[in-house]
């Protein structure tokens, strides 16, 4: 089906303080969407329902989403033709299409007390029929309601639902129903003059004039209420796509995810942006392609996205699968980029302060970037700052009966005026292991314990080149001393 034009999608999430990874695979479809139609790509904050620090929680969810490189055409901090867009600032427009409603008789006020109302819903259960608002209040008359005033009651409002049956082509599941008399007049304004979701939603969807709504899974429940208020207002309805339902490893909702939750908890984990979109991409669609190059850039998915290969199965967020596109991310930065951005975590590690080489930093980089499955295992490589612990058992274990003493110095000796090249140290070091005839793995390991604290570290020649001559002349001086 086409997309109705121009293309005008919006993601609207709540000041959750960060972005929450369902939130940033919706903004990354709307925003690609919008971006592959000339489109406009709005932010709106869904605020009504928060008591929280909005401000912060809000800034927040910015900072997720632009460390993911996505950003939107109108909202709140950028401002629009449809300011403003937090909904807790639009209550006056809410209002006004309550009104709206009430005068023309598709809604009507509700004076059930929440006893009353549970009481209701107890009474059904036991009765075995559909649990569902029974109206009561739609048959007030405006006498009756006067008197409820009078004796202080506030009412919320509620929509007048039809029985009749509620559908919508979805772009992703094709035509989906549901059946309105199970829906139940259901409340639009609550008694504290806030409007539910639902209602705000589609004015909001309406003025800011969204032709697609596009949104997880979760929310294919409320299109229906929704399409009842686009009806009732005479409002045009826009085009709705559900993408699947995110679950964790377990299957359970993602919603209720134990572990990281939020796009920052990412960041801080070491994961890079340009991964974390590539598996978000993934995460219910696909290029629909027989051999599937599975690592991709934001202007590959430019050009691949659509909504026809958008999945309505449910998708799991699988970390290893992150990890295995993590770790290719990796690989592909060049290495200077690479050390800038472990900047951070190795100054969280404590291996260096903020008077770094970037130079030195870049080396770094080259040599461990086929090793790190995420920027924060660079903490894993704390012998290529901080001096090690040597394990002496363990040298000893390798060499048996062997001198380690005059082998190390036999090291020093053969190296200490070289100029500190991996090629060079690995012509001279394996002379040096001919004449003390020695195994490669008596010798190899043997330094490999002296200078890395650990049996395994990158190729030996060039982690020596990397650590330094003066280092690591110091270190083989310290462990000879040792044994
Ligand atoms: N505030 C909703 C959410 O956080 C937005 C739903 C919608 O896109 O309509 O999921």
């Amino acid at each position: 089906m086409e997309l109705r034009k121009p293309v005008r999608v919006r993601m609207a999430p709540s000041p959750t303080g960060d972005a929450h990874v369902g939130h940033a695979r919706t903004t990354l479809y709307n925003y690609l969407l919008a971006r592959q139609h000339g489109g406009t790509f709005i932010l709106r904050i869904d605020d009504t329902d928060t008591k929280r620090n909005v401000e912060e929680a809000e800034t927040g969810v910015y900072r997720g989403l632009r460390w993911l490189g996505l950003d939107w055409d109108e909202g709140p901090d950028k401002g629009g033709p449809h300011a403003p867009y937090r909904q807790s600032e639009r209550l006056p427009i809410y209002h006004k299409y309550v009104k709206q409603l009430l005068e023309s008789g598709k809604a009507y006020e509700c004076f059930c007390t929440p006893e009353e109302l549970e009481a209701e819903r107890e009474a059904q259960q036991e009765a075995k029929v559909d649990i569902k608002y029974s109206g009561k209040c739609r048959h007030l008359t405006e006498a009756e309601r006067e008197e409820l005033r009078a004796a202080g009651r506030v009412p919320t409002v509620r929509l007048k639902v039809p029985d009749k049956k509620i559908g919508f082509h979805d772009l992703v599941r094709g035509w989906i129903e549901a059946d309105g008399s199970l829906i139940g007049d259901f409340i639009i304004l609550k008694s504290n003059g806030i409007p539910v979701y639902n209602f705000a939603t589609v004015i909001d969807d309406h003025l800011m004039q969204i032709n697609q709504v596009t949104r997880g899974a979760e929310h294919i429940s409320n299109t229906f209420p929704q399409i009842l208020i686009y009806q009732a207002l005479g409002f045009e309805i826009p085009q709705f796509a559900h993408f699947s339902l995110m679950l964790n490893e377990d299957r359970s909702k993602m919603s209720k995810r134990k572990g990281a939750t939020f796009v920052g908890q990412y960041a801080e984990m070491g994961y890079l942006p340009e991964a974390m979109i590539n598996f978000l991409a993934f995460l219910g669609w696909s290029p629909g392609e027989e051999v599937v190059d599975e690592i991709m850039d934001m202007d590959d998915l430019l050009e691949k996205f659509s909504l026809e290969h958008c999945s309505a199965s449910n998708a799991v967020f699988d970390i290893k699968k992150l990890d295995w596109i993590n770790a290719k991310w990796i690989r592909r930065l060049e290495p200077a980029d690479l050390a800038q951005r472990l900047v951070p975590f190795l100054q969280k590690a404590g291996f260096i302060g903020d008077d770094y080489d970037l130079d030195h930093l870049t080396k770094v980089a080259s040599l461990i970037q086929e090793r790190l499955p995420r920027l924060d295992a660079v903490r894993d490589f704390h012998y290529l700052f901080l001096e090690p612990e040597v394990p002496t058992t363990e040298i000893k274990k390798v060499l048996k009966d062997k001198d380690g003493q005059a082998g190390l110095q036999a090291v020093i000796a053969a190296t200490e005026s070289l100029p500190w090249q991996e090629a060079e140290l690995e012509t001279a070091i394996r002379q040096t292991q001919a004449e003390l005839g020695w195994s490669t793995k008596e010798l190899f390991m043997t330094l490999r314990l002296a200078l890395c604290g650990g049996k395994v570290s990158p190729p030996l020649f060039s982690t020596m080149e990397v650590i330094g001559k003066e280092r690591v002349i110091r270190r083989l001086q310290a462990a000879a001393a040792l044994l």
